[in-house]
């Protein structure tokens, strides 16, 4: 335990030892959750020709000027224009062409009669319409390029890609996008107690849960997750199912970018993960918050990887341990991993939103650490209050919980009515 940090100090340095993941061209589909590495300009105008936005008839609009349904104007029908019909017949005046939504407008035409205002051809058996109302030029037309122009910009490098964005890309007929890939994460649970769903339980142990919590934290940050088997507190099978793990990724070409490790890095006497890391370049420290005091982190060296020769030096791959208590684990994700894996993304926005809401009960928090407790907050009346107490073995109530409440380490007593930081958790 080198010293102490605040929360603030170690988000820096947990941030400053991910470095942006390489640009790569994906699939449109493949890329939401990831976020854009070069601007995108349309390769054609949006739309791309001038079409009808209506069902109905086009026509020239000088002819209908006096159609109304007392004294209807009767067109010869000379065209169906289905959508994706690619050729264009002209228009010839005094004439109508039945058209659908999304189809070309003929040359000639410059309105569309919506079909509702006629008779659809009912009187004659298509041949001709009978028009009921006037329309001015112009009308249900959807001109080319009214979305955007070609070689516009219609995604700035930067834009995180969700479905609108991905359609647009689609539409403007981009099949591949240059993104930065997700970062590889593997997620290494520690503890002699934990036992996999499923098995019986003995006295004494516990199901683990922090493995599935933090692979799938990683997931809905838009990272890629791989949760390894967890260990036992033995530092000899922590490192050996690290390192095969690693040497093997390696030696497919695709290393790990980050470590995530549960459990093992507080003060008692079995601490498998500062015992085997310390050494190994994680640096352990104490940071003043509550939950998830202790943390480490660090660039891992040092490991013993069969021909994928990491050695003794840098293996470029970051390593942060955090506490094992569940909500502890998910905290500090949420504070010091989150954040560094979103901008490793190139997020512009990597922290959750943050908005200050009044607390509706009076709460205490330890002197000079920063308290991060779970809670629901009540946008429509700006309120926030508690879900649980203040335990770091409380996991139904961050699981019930929509937000986090920050309060700072100044003060110990937060009155009624006070206005604190919330994030808000996406869910
Ligand atoms: P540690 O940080 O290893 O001292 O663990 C602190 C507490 O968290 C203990 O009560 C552990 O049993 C519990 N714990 C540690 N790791 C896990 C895990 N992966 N899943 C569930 N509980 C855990
Ligand atoms: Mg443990």
């Amino acid at each position: 335990m080198r010293g102490v940090r605040t929360v603030d100090e170690h988000r820096a340095a947990v941030a400053a030892l991910l470095e942006p993941t390489p640009v790569v061209e994906l699939p449109v589909a493949a890329a939401i959750g990831l976020v854009l590495a070069e601007d995108l300009r349309a390769a054609i105008p949006l739309p791309p020709f001038d079409n009808s936005a209506m069902d109905g008839y086009a026509v020239r609009a000088e002819d209908v000027a006096d159609a109304s349904p007392e004294r209807p104007i009767r067109l010869p029908v000379t065209e169906d224009i289905p959508a994706g019909r690619t050729d264009s017949p002209p228009l010839l005046p005094g004439t109508a062409h039945r058209i659908m939504t999304g189809a070309p407008i003929p040359p000639g035409a410059d309105a569309v009669v919506q079909v509702e205002h006629t008779d659809g051809g009912a009187e004659s058996g298509g041949a001709a319409v009978l028009i009921n109302a006037a329309v001015a030029a112009g009308t249900h037309l959807r001109r080319a390029g009214e979305d955007t122009d070609a070689g516009a910009v219609v995604l700035p490098a930067g834009t995180p890609l969700g479905a609108a964005q991905l359609g647009l890309a689609a539409a403007v007929g981009a099949a591949t996008l240059r993104v930065h890939r997700p970062p590889n994460v593997l997620v290494l649970s520690t503890g002699s107690e934990l036992v996999e769903a499923g098995q019986p339980l003995r006295h004494g142990q516990i199901y683990e849960s922090n493995g599935v919590m933090l692979a799938a934290a990683v997931t809905e940050a838009g990272g890629h997750a791989e949760q390894l088997r967890f260990v036992p507190d033995d530092v000899s099978q922590f490192l050996a199912t690290l390192t095969e793990r690693i040497a093997k990724a390696t030696a497919e070409g695709s290393p790990p970018d980050l470590l995530i490790t549960s459990g093992g890095v507080s003060a008692g006497a079995y601490e498998v993960v500062k015992d085997a890391l310390a050494d190994r370049g994680v640096e352990f420290v104490r940071v003043a918050m509550q939950p998830g005091g202790p943390q480490g982190a660090g660039r891992l060296t040092g490991l013993e990887i069969d021909g994928a020769g990491t050695g003794a030096g840098d293996s470029g791959i970051t390593a942060v341990t955090l506490p094992g208590n569940p909500v502890s684990s998910q905290v500090s994700f949420e504070v010091f991993v989150r954040p560094a894996l979103r901008a490793a993304m190139g997020h512009p926005r990597p922290d959750r939103p943050v908005v200050r809401a009044r607390l509706s009960e009076t709460l205490r928090s330890p002197a000079g650490r920063r308290q991060f407790r779970r809670g629901e907050l009540d946008t429509a009346s700006g309120t926030v209050r508690t879900v649980g107490g203040p335990g770091s073995h409380l996991l139904s109530s961050l699981a019930r919980a929509n937000c986090l409440i920050v309060l700072g380490e100044a003060a110990e007593e937060h009155p009624e009515g006070e206005e604190v930081e919330v994030w808000i958790l996406d869910r």
